[in-house]
C-alpha cells in the first residue's frame, strides 16, 4: 500500500512509498500553482502564503524557497491519505492505462503494486523472465494465482532462483503470431477457469504495442474494450503498459480509447503520479 495526495487546484495525484515521500511532491507542485507568491528584490527573497497571513523575507534564496516549501505542505497534509492502492481511484474497476515502457523495469514497482493486491494475476508480456524476477524480487508473498501468458518461449534458465515448485504460477506459452481475438478468448478462459468469486483481479497487458503494429486501428481499440468488458464482469483493473512517444500508432489507439480509459499513471522515480 501506498500514501496519497490529490491536488486540489488541478487533478494531480501523487502515490508515494510512504508519507515522507509525500512532503516531497506537496511543496513543489504547490509552489508551481502559486509562483507569484514568490518574490525577489534588493537582494532579497519574500514569500506571502497565499492560504495564511504567514510571510517570509530572507537573503538565502534557496533557504527561504525550502522554507516556503516546507510551509505549503503544511497546508496540504489533510489531503494526504494513507494505506491506499493506485486502484482505489477506479474502485478496483477499470481500465488502467500505465505511462512506461511495457518491456522495461522502469514500472515494476507498479506492476508489484497492482499485482501484490490482488488474487487472482493474468498478465499477458512479451517478457516473462522478467516479470517473475520482478514479483519475486518485490512482493513479500505471490498472489493466490498467477498466470503468465507469454508470447515467448519461457527461458527457466533466466531464472534460476526463483522456486517455482512453492508457487501458484502458470506460464501459458502464446503463439505470437495470434490474432488480438485469440488473445482475448486465451485471457478470457483463464478468467473463468481461475477467478474464484470476490476475489479481485490484475490483468496486465504488455504486448499493447505488438497487438497495434499486427492489426489495423479498429482491432486494437476493439481489443481493449472487449477485455476492459470481460473484466467487469469479474471485478478487477487492466492495466495497459504503453510507450505512446515511442508509437504514433499507438497514440492514435490511445485517442479512441479515451472514454475506455479510466486513469492514466505514469511513474516518476519512486512514484506514481496522475498528471492533469
Ligand atoms: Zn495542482
Ligand atoms: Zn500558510
Amino acid at each position: 500500500m501506498v500514501s496519497r495526495w490529490a491536488c486540489d487546484r488541478c487533478g494531480f495525484v501523487a502515490w508515494t512509498q510512504d508519507r515522507s515521500g509525500v512532503s516531497e511532491v506537496t511543496g513543489s507542485h504547490l509552489l508551481a500553482h502559486h509562483s507569484d507568491a514568490l518574490s525577489k528584490s534588493d537582494f532579497r527573497v519574500s514569500w506571502d502564503c497565499p492560504y495564511c497571513a504567514t510571510a517570509k523575507t530572507a537573503y538565502d534564496t534557496d533557504g527561504a524557497v525550502a522554507e516556503f516549501k516546507a510551509h505549503l505542505h503544511g497546508h496540504a497534509t489533510d489531503r494526504i491519505a494513507d494505506g491506499v492502492h493506485v486502484a482505489d481511484r477506479v474502485g478496483w474497476d477499470g481500465v488502467v492505462r500505465v505511462d512506461a515502457s511495457p518491456t522495461g523495469g522502469e514500472a515494476d514497482a507498479l506492476r508489484a503494486h497492482f499485482h501484490g493486491a490482488a488474487g487472482l494475476v493474468v498478465a499477458v508480456t512479451p517478457a516473462p523472465e522478467r516479470l517473475v524476477r520482478a514479483l519475486d524480487e518485490r512482493l513479500s508473498s505471490w498472489p493466490r494465482r498467477t498466470v503468465i501468458v507469454s508470447t515467448g518461449e519461457y527461458d527457466f534458465e533466466a531464472t534460476p532462483d526463483v522456486d517455482f515448485e512453492g508457487l501458484d504460477v502458470e506460464i501459458v506459452e502464446l503463439d505470437p503470431r495470434l490474432s488480438p481475438d485469440e488473445v482475448g478468448e486465451t485471457v478470457s478462459r483463464i478468467l473463468d477457469a481461475n477467478h474464484e468469486p470476490g476475489e479481485r483481479v490484475s490483468l496486465e497487458v504488455s504486448v499493447f504495442h505488438q497487438i497495434v503494429a499486427a492489426f489495423d486501428v479498429e482491432r486494437a481499440v476493439a481489443f481493449v474494450r472487449m477485455l476492459a468488458a470481460r473484466l467487469a464482469d469479474a471485478g478487477g483493473v487492466l492495466q495497459l503498459y504503453v510507450d505512446a512517444d515511442a508509437d504514433r500508432n499507438v497514440a492514435t489507439v490511445l485517442n479512441f480509447l479515451d472514454e475506455t480509459i479510466d486513469l492514466t499513471v505514469a511513474v516518476d522515480g519512486d512514484r506514481f503520479v496522475r498528471r492533469p
